[in-house]
């Protein structure tokens, strides 16, 4: 590509390891510079602007420029910009998100564990459990299933649950001892004539073989996202959660609920626990929590896990694990006052209202020779795009429909993202229905551009 770049792009090309990004392409592609955010829109160094179809990474709640959440970090910036959780210090805008969290969980939680990301508090949970596990006398109970497809993170530990070979190649994970199962995708990944029903009897089956195998005594916990995001926007089938569960509590083995998309209002309710009907012993929150304008991610415990982790600390005199920015002020701040806005301004219904209408929208283009399934949940979907709708075949390179067609929509102003050949949308939560369908708009130019 020969074209004249900023100074600013140049300086990009220059000093940056982007993450999730080819470094060589790179060298070619050159970046797409954000300047400033509007609503749902954000506007590149030229002023063009686009519809952020993706919250930017499935975490803008509040859209990219809401007043509040600038405010309640600036005012907690000037009253306490930072401090710590360590040693019995503890502050009030932790304190009160803590509250508001237990308050707000679906099922009984007991304490609340703050941490930066998604990916360190899949890896603290990890660590949380197997601490509880040496406490309670089951040493040997270490061993992790989540599920080929799920997504949790880059951490060591919690790549190592991700179950996506981009994010294992060249790295030496998954670590021993993390195990995946198959994923709920009917679509993909049902036998022919298969329904729902016997496809999600079909996994929770091999989830119980699985176990059988290991030895119950040997699994720590199942890790999952109550709707899969990252791997493709995965709907499972009514009665999968139902069933995987069943499996769990035979075994005795802990169902931790990745809440990192789904919280807050992503799939029509509260949480994608809610709508799947899953009881977590334990949820993990991040993204939407600040809608992502401070770093903040939280883990909730039952009373039973905390029993047994803080028997252990009596033990060891105090829990080794803490991060120097967990539970910050400005973080827990920015995130109380979105809780707060996302309440007032009814967004999980709206989430749910908007999500018909682009689920509906998305639909109409189900008849394109392209579209292969359309699927999603409250404010989130996927449009899988296929070369040969009989078949479902992708492309002889899986992912070049997909790559283009985001690369087209970028053109018609619209950010999205593909994941291999399906296309994500998870737009902020406060979008409009005019925004719905201008976004609706964009992307029937782009799958033209790619027919
Ligand atoms: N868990 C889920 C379900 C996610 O979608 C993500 C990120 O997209 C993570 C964990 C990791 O979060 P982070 O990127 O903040 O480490």
């Amino acid at each position: 590509m020969n074209k004249t770049r900023s100074t600013l792009a140049q300086k990009d090309m220059l000093h940056h390891l982007h993450p999730y990004t080819n470094a060589r392409a790179h060298q070619e592609v050159g970046p797409l510079i954000i300047e400033r955010g509007e609503g749902v829109f954000v506007f590149d160094e030229d002023g063009k602007p686009y519809i952020e179809a993706m919250a930017g990474l499935w975490s803008a709640a509040l859209g990219f420029s809401n007043k509040r959440l600038v405010a309640a970090a600036e005012k907690q910036m000037s009253t306490l910009p930072f401090y710590h959780l360590f040693g019995h210090k503890s502050h009030s805008p932790s304190i009160q998100l803590a509250e508001k969290l237990i308050d707000m969980a679906p099922v009984p939680m007991s304490k609340v564990f703050f941490t930066n990301s998604g990916s360190e508090a899949n890896d603290t949970v990890i660590k949380l459990v197997w601490y509880l596990n040496n406490a309670q006398g089951k040493p040997a109970r270490k061993k992790l299933i989540s599920r080929i497809g799920g997504y949790h993170g880059i951490t060591l530990a919690s790549a190592s649950l991700t179950g996506l070979p981009a994010n294992q190649r060249g790295f030496d994970v998954p670590l021993p001892g993390f195990l995946h199962v198959g994923n709920p995708h009917h679509y993909r990944n049902a036998l022919p004539g298969e329904t729902e029903e016997q496809f999600a009897d079909r996994l929770a089956a091999e989830l119980d073989a699985l176990i059988v195998h290991e030895g119950p005594e040997t699994i720590a916990a199942f890790v999952g996202e109550p709707l899969m995001g990252a791997g493709g926007v995965i709907v499972p089938p009514r009665t999968y959660w139902e069933k995987i569960q069943k499996v769990c509590r035979k075994h005795d083995i802990l169902v931790v609920a990745d809440e990192v998309i789904c919280g807050f209002g992503r799939t029509g309710n509260m949480f994608g626990s809610q709508t799947y009907d899953i009881k977590p012993d334990i949820m993990i929150l991040s993204k939407q929590l600040s809608s992502s304008y401070q770093p903040i991610s939280a883990i909730l415990i039952n009373d039973r896990v905390y029993q047994g982790i803080a028997d252990q600390t009596k033990a060891f005199g105090a829990l080794g694990h803490g991060f120097t920015g967990g539970g910050h002020p400005v973080a827990a701040a920015v995130a109380l006052e979105n809780l707060k806005i996302i309440d007032e301004e009814d967004l999980v219904a709206r989430a749910a209202h908007m999500g018909e209408i682009l689920r509906r929208g998305l639909q109409d283009f189900s008849d394109h020779p392209l579209v292969g399934e359309v699927r999603g949940a409250g404010l989130i979907a996927a449009v899988e795009l296929v070369a040969d709708r009989a078949t479902k075949a992708p492309l002889e390179t899986p992912g070049t429909l997909g790559r283009f067609l985001a690369g087209r929509a970028q053109e018609h102003g619209m950010i999205t993202r593909n994941m291999g050949d399906a296309i994500a949308f998870c737009p902020p939560l406060i979008i409009s229905e005019s925004e719905v369908r201008s976004l609706l708009d964009r992307f029937g130019m782009a799958l033209d551009d790619t027919s």
